[in-house]
């Protein structure tokens, strides 16, 4: 039996354990629900890195097999003598090589970025040239698709002062996305414009569209809007995000208006210096 001293003592702090008891509880809860959280994250990380490893041999694959065939296309005698025929498979081989060129930088230059002394290199660049190049660079998809792509160049000046290489990569990047999303026909519109003395450069196109809710998250790193029946495009989830950091590099911005099975227009002003 206890003594009275030790009954005292518990009748005095009986409450105290209790209270201790419930601190205790909570405490081994919240570690337990902070360990569920990390190992969820855990399994996410190591999904997307399966997913991301899956859709970058797809993407790097295809251009490699395209190029293939055109080169045994150009070897058939018959073909390479027809001279529309060969311009038609070197402007394949050209056009996929330029896909994965710009695929292969925007993965690196984007790892690139996360580094905090990164630093672009801005020179006196024309806008308009930059976008005329990239736009020939789709004219084989766009007609294999039976799209189109219309140009409304309008700034004036054109010239500013930006990275020349990823200000492509940007443009192609937004006009790639604008082809992908697009389950008919293509049909993209850049246009630029000097607006409040600031650069501005627009990529619309009548594709899928974006809901609202996802267009908060778009800008994210590897971030994908989920599928469903919708479409079935094969990416990466990096490019706009690639895009939206190039963007802030300039100190510009970028904004999107989209509507489900709609269309996107991605707006981007750029200081002129
Ligand atoms: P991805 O490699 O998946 O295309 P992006 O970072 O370029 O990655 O785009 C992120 C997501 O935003 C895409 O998976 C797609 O769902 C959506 N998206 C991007 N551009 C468009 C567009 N023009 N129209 C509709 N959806 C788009």
């Amino acid at each position: 039996l206890a003594s009275p001293r030790t009954e005292l003592f518990w009748q005095r702090n009986s409450k105290l354990f209790v209270y201790m008891s419930f601190f205790l509880l909570l405490i081994i809860a919240a570690m337990f629900i902070i360990s569920l959280r990390a190992l969820a994250i855990q399994r996410k990380l190591d999904q997307m890195k399966s997913e991301f490893i899956n859709n970058m041999t797809h993407e790097i694959k295809t251009p490699l097999s395209t190029i293939s065939l055109a080169c045994e296309m150009l070897r058939d005698e018959t073909i390479s003598q027809d001279s529309a025929s060969r311009q038609n498979f070197i402007g394949i081989i050209n056009d996929e090589n330029q896909r994965m060129r710009v695929l292969v930088e925007t993965i690196l230059q984007s790892a690139k970025m996360s580094n905090k002394n990164f630093r672009i290199n801005p020179k006196d660049v024309d806008v308009h040239r930059i976008i005329e190049k990239v736009t020939q660079s789709f004219a084989l998809t766009l007609s294999n698709r039976n799209g189109k792509l219309e140009t409304r160049l309008e700034a004036d000046p054109s010239v500013i002062v930006a990275d020349e290489l990823h200000l492509t990569n940007l443009v192609y990047n937004l006009i790639d996305n604008g082809i992908k999303y697009s389950t008919d026909a293509p049909d993209i519109t850049v246009s630029t414009a000097i607006v409040n003395g600031m650069f501005e450069l627009r990529v619309s196109d009548h594709g899928i569209g974006i809901s609202k809710e996802d267009q908060k998250h778009v800008f994210e790193k590897f971030y994908r809007v989920s599928t469903g029946n919708v479409h079935n495009v094969k990416g990466f989830g990096i490019g706009l995000n690639y895009v939206a950091q190039v963007v802030k590099l300039h100190q510009g911005h970028i904004t999107l208006e989209s509507e489900l099975g709609q269309g996107s227009t991605f707006i981007i002003t750029l200081p002129l210096q």
